[in-house]
């Protein structure tokens, strides 16, 4: 799958489905992001498949539809980054302890109905909605909108951080609430030689 390099260059470090479709853009922690994979309607796919949102058949169908209908895959980028910017602006106000604007707030609760109305129900251990059946172009976006909701709904709220090296968000799982960073490999390793350097500063000039 040719576009899945690109994809991958971000980590899945969200630990939600939600978090980690707000991690397709990176940078520093405030201020504009400096790298973005979501390109185009083949790497909102890929994106979906690096996540498991998608299958492989589905995949393969969805990559022939956005052939047949250009126009109709543009239209479905557009919204792809458009909830992005939605969820971004929730979740950085949730992981700063603010409310999100009512506005913001209207629009994700039109996805989720949006959503909610293609899936289904199925049975596994419990029910659980389902796109199995969705064949439209917006299928890779239905997961996502219904993850954040849930972690909205359910979730644990104060749980909801931003990495101190960069713009990622994330679910912290720890058990006593302190992780700092997205991953301990790449903004953690930042700090530790940060810290390191520091130290050797202090140490040669007393
Ligand atoms: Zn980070």
């Amino acid at each position: 799958m040719e576009t899945l390099a690109g994809v991958t260059r971000m980590r899945l470090v969200g630990g939600n489905l939600a978090l980690d479709f707000l991690n397709t853009r990176s940078g520093p922690p405030v201020g504009p992001s400096d790298d973005d994979v979501l390109t185009g309607y083949p790497e909102l796919v890929a994106w979906g498949v690096y996540t498991g949102a998608l299958s492989e058949p589905e995949v393969k169908a969805l990559r022939r539809r956005s052939r047949d209908d250009p126009g109709g895959a543009q239209v479905a980028v557009t919204r792809a980054l458009r909830i992005r910017d939605d969820l971004d602006e929730v979740f950085r106000a949730v992981a700063a302890d603010r409310s999100p604007s009512t506005a913001v707030l209207a629009r994700l609760r039109d996805d989720e109905a949006d959503a909610l109305g293609h899936a289904r129900l199925d049975r596994g251990r419990a029910f659980s909605w389902t796109w199995r059946d969705d064949q439209t172009l917006a299928r890779p976006l239905r997961p996502v909108v219904h993850a954040a909701v849930q972690l909205l709904t359910i979730g644990a709220l104060d749980r909801i951080k931003g990495c101190g090296g960069c713009r990622f968000l994330f679910l912290d799982e720890s058990k006593n609430r302190s992780r700092r960073w997205c991953s301990m490999d790449d903004c953690g390793t930042s700090e530790k030689i940060r810290r390191y350097v520091a130290a050797r500063r202090t140490r040669a000039s007393g």
